[in-house]
């Protein structure tokens, strides 16, 4: 909602209908309550509801929070040393997501973590690991979401689909149980539900899996996808997720809103590039087209961006080089921004649109902010760039993405917008026809999803079980909220 005040100024909603908690210093964290002044679209209004239910779990994050007397006791039940009887002990019950992999699959982990962590009423804490500090603001008032050193599973990084402490495994070797849940549940389980996770691993996505997992004090979590799909999937959560999201395909929307905003260096890379290349055009397209490993330039790719955009008029068809009737020029702006590891798409675009002239008339700039050639981990200035572009992404009016590309899916959710993607070829030397596609929501993919139905204890096409979770149109076995 953004309104016209008296003096004729635009006045903004900068707290995103209570999606935002008011009262955060706005100097530690410019964006987020800056970055409303750069968005078109004032975004899906939250349900009153989920506003409620957010502030409950920032009093939650405080009183539960690292340096209070609930986190030692609870960290002393994590080292053993207190008995079952210590009163208050269970008062806080805790959830790690582990940081790892790229920064979309980071910001899809994270913001998984944080809906299980609402609601099954844990605390939520975030391994610092790759830069999580720095990238990112604070989400919770008055207290902090990163874990703190000293953390007693010192190894809890490592672990992975061979950590005998993890669900699946304890379900396996017999060590816990879900016939016979009781008073006797460890103090923490590893959650494993990474792309590699064992059909054991994904009964966590079951209702008597849950009912085991809620009584257990710490769960650390692995995850590099986006596994909201999958707790739809869970009856127990169902009545709850339809009260917080009245709109199902705002799920990620909302929760990307409120968690992540960037921090004040990152701020300033968005804000400086948006107001020289970005402002002033009419219209904003964004077209990240995502490079995995060492992928030769592709002409065919370029000949499907193109198709789409001027298929689906979001770009203007070219006239021929020597076309006597060119328009008068229209003064019509459009921008284009391009973000790749490659500047290869973007100067052919570029080229394209200032070789010959656009059917329309209109103005076309084609704009990329970095070509970082190859992904690299771990390297400071590489991610605060891919967020920034992240971000620059999501200020545009309208989004054709490359298939299975998690940096596109945060761009939609901060957005708002239901994106264009363009089909994955089955065979690289092919143009696919039609090129791309509208997408049914703005919802990132789940990429791993379980087949199991837990009901009937057999293998399920889950993508049919209840009416909100579907199949992707750009990877045919992932789930979606739609
Ligand atoms: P995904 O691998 O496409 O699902 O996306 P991720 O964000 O998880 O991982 C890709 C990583 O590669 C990013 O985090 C960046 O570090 C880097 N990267 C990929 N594409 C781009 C790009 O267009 N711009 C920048 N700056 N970095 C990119």
């Amino acid at each position: 909602l953004s309104l016209i005040d008296r003096k004729g100024e635009r006045s903004y909603d900068k707290l995103l209908g209570g999606l935002l908690a008011d009262g955060f210093d706005e100097r530690s964290c410019r964006s987020r309550y800056q970055s409303v002044m750069y968005r078109r679209r004032p975004g899906r209004r939250p349900p009153a509801y989920l506003v409620s239910k957010l502030r409950q779990q920032e009093a939650l994050q405080r009183r539960c929070s690292p340096g209070t007397a609930a986190y030692s006791r609870a960290l002393e039940q994590l080292r053993g040393k207190s008995g079952g009887d210590t009163a208050g002990a269970q008062d806080c019950k805790y959830l790690v997501s582990i940081s790892y992999r790229g920064l979309g699959n980071r910001i899809l982990a994270t913001a998984s973590a944080f809906l299980y962590a609402v609601l099954t009423g844990r605390a939520l804490l975030v391994d610092p690991s790759n830069e999580m500090g720095e990238l990112f603001c604070e989400p919770f008032p008055g207290t902090t979401w990163l874990l703190p050193p000293g953390f007693p599973l010192a190894s809890y990084t490592n672990f992975s689909i061979a950590t005998a402490e993890s669900y699946g495994n304890m379900l396996r070797n017999k060590v816990i149980r879900t016939d016979a849940a009781g008073d006797d549940v460890p103090a923490f389980s590893y959650v494993h539900l990474d792309h590699d996770a064992t059909e054991q691993d994904k009964l966590f996505f079951c209702d008597e899996d849950q009912r085991v997992l809620r009584n257990i004090p710490w769960l650390v979590m692995r995850t590099d996808n986006y596994i909201v799909p999958g707790l739809f999937l869970v009856a127990g959560f169902q009545e709850e997720l339809g009260r917080l999201f009245t709109e199902p395909d705002a799920v990620f929307h909302h929760a990307v809103r409120y968690l992540f905003h960037p921090s004040n260096h990152v701020w300033g890379l968005v804000a400086r590039y948006y107001d020289a290349y970005l402002a002033t055009a009419q219209q904003r397209v964004g077209i990240p087209v995502r490079v995995f490993g060492s992928q030769p330039n592709s002409p065919e790719l370029l000949e499907q961006i193109t198709r789409c955009t001027q298929k689906e008029r979001l770009l203007p068809e070219l006239l021929a080089a020597a076309d006597p009737v060119a328009p008068r020029p229209s003064r019509r702006t459009k921008a284009v921004l391009v973000t790749s590891l490659k500047s290869w798409y973007y100067e052919k675009l570029k080229g394209m649109y200032w070789e010959r002239a656009a059917a329309t008339g209109e103005a076309v700039s084609v704009q990329q902010p970095s070509h970082e050639e190859f992904q690299r981990f771990g390297a400071r200035s590489h991610d605060a760039k891919a967020w920034a572009e992240i971000y620059l992404l999501s200020l545009t009016d309208a989004l054709v993405t490359t298939a299975w590309s998690t940096f596109g899916y945060v761009a939609l959710g901060l957005a708002g917008v239901r994106p264009w993607v363009m089909y994955r070829p089955d065979n690289e030397t092919h143009v696919p026809d039609p090129p791309c596609g509208r997408d049914v929501s703005m919802e990132p993919c789940f990429h791993a999803p379980p087949f199991y139905d837990c009901r009937l204890k057999h293998g399920a096409d889950t993508g049919k079980i209840v009416p909100q979770v579907q199949h992707c149109i750009d990877m045919s076995w992932g789930l979606k909220i739609v």
